[in-house]
């Protein structure tokens, strides 16, 4: 029987303290949420800056969907791309600095599609070793040759790119990385796309609406034709989506070949409402930001001497690394019986050994809250 042999494979994986789960949420998004009737301080979200449930966001997805409607009916090429998915790709072109963009339903799909559509069979892409499963999903689906340097190494990148023959060639790395919380090394990462003729596809899921000027972004200040931007709009945007900005070839070529853009139903045209509305809060957020900022440096003061290592990030993303996979699930057990929510995340999300808490600030937070989360953990280690 397959099921036999499904049930033996969930099995093994608990026995390995490896099963996921879900956890069923009762309010909504935000510092204080209720799972199963408990109230928990919550530091497990990518909602950075605190936007997922604000008022002026509800009240724009309501409007939105009075105005055009729940669904959007079709894909976008065929009668699906309304007024406000326009209107949010002009603007978050102009955001990013970049002459064009293309939105899409989710990162996950905007990664399959911008790396499919941009490199094939003869192509090479040459990828960061820690990478989002998205990106590396999207390798596959392209069919390219693939070279994956070590993370973070310019020079393992130098070497493959120099051994690489004909065809295209395409980096891709996470600008800031999602379970570690470092940033990719973007200047010379790019000048290695210059001098290689390649292309870098930056993902910045976690660095968009938190880093650079008014939020815009880990590569603002990166002005290169070769530099293919990606971010999330379901993490600091706090609605849903994703997009791609560059060069009006590259986003003209995504229309026509991401299989993932072409042949999916449009996200609802109100969703491009809320959008509107939270780039404005994102624009007028440099107070989130400091706050933010703020709840960083005194969690990381606040964590100093505990026995598991805090990784060097200055981002929302702060990884505490425990190592085994069952000691890291009764920590965060243990954080739970005290009615704080910090997740577990353990093989092969990230590598054999290095399972961790991963801890995630925003600015809904209070410095009390983060207070409370260190003060806990402290208890917890003696
Ligand atoms: C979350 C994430 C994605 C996927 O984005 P979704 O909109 O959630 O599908 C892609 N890349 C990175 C680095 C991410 O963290």
């Amino acid at each position: 029987m397959p099921f036999a042999e499904l049930q033996h494979d969930l099995d093994e994986r608990a026995a390995q303290g490896l099963l996921r789960r879900r956890h069923v949420l009762e309010s909504a998004q935000g510092a204080n949420v209720t799972v199963g009737g408990q109230p928990y301080l919550s530091f497990c979200s990518n909602d950075y800056l605190g936007l997922a449930s604000h008022p002026q966001l509800v009240a724009a997805l309501r409007q939105g969907a009075q105005q055009w409607g729940v669904g959007a009916g079709a894909s976008h090429l065929v009668s699906g791309h309304f007024a406000p998915h326009h209107q949010i790709e002009a603007q978050l072109a102009d955001f990013a600095g970049k002459p064009a963009a293309l939105l899409f339903s989710s990162g996950y799909l905007a990664n399959l599609g911008a790396v499919q559509a941009l490199a094939g069979r003869g192509d090479t892409i040459f990828a960061d070793k820690l990478n989002h499963a998205s990106l590396n999903d999207a390798m596959l689906l392209a069919r390219a040759n693939v070279r994956r340097y070590r993370h973070n190494d310019t020079a393992h990148l130098a070497q493959l790119l120099a051994q690489a023959q004909s065809g295209r060639k395409l980096v891709i790395t996470d600008a800031v990385f999602s379970m570690d919380g470092d940033l990719a090394p973007l200047p010379q990462l790019l000048a290695l796309c210059e001098q290689h003729d390649a292309w870098l596809l930056a993902d910045d899921a976690h660095g968009f609406g938190v880093l650079g000027e008014q939020g815009r972004g880990s590569l603002f200040h990166f002005k290169s034709p070769r530099l293919i931007y990606m971010a999330t709009l379901g993490k600091a945007a706090g609605v849903s989506g994703a997009f791609v900005a560059a060069e009006q070839a590259v986003i003209d070529t995504l229309v026509n070949h991401a299989r993932s853009y072409v042949y999916t139903t449009a996200s609802p045209p109100a969703l491009s409402v809320a959008l509107l509305q939270s780039l404005q809060l994102i624009r007028q957020g440099d107070g989130l930001r400091a706050h933010l900022r703020g709840l960083i440096e005194k969690l990381r003061a606040g964590l100093a001497g505990l026995p598991w290592k805090l990784m060097p990030s200055d981002t929302a993303v702060q990884p505490l690394i425990v190592g085994g996979n069952k000691e890291t699930v009764m920590l965060s057990a243990g954080l739970r019986a005290r009615g704080i929510w910090a997740p577990a995340i353990r093989p092969p999300t990230v590598p054999q050994g290095t399972a961790r808490l991963r801890i995630s600030l925003s600015a809904a937070h209070s410095a009390e809250d983060v207070a409370q989360l260190a003060g806990m953990l402290h208890d917890l280690a003696r």
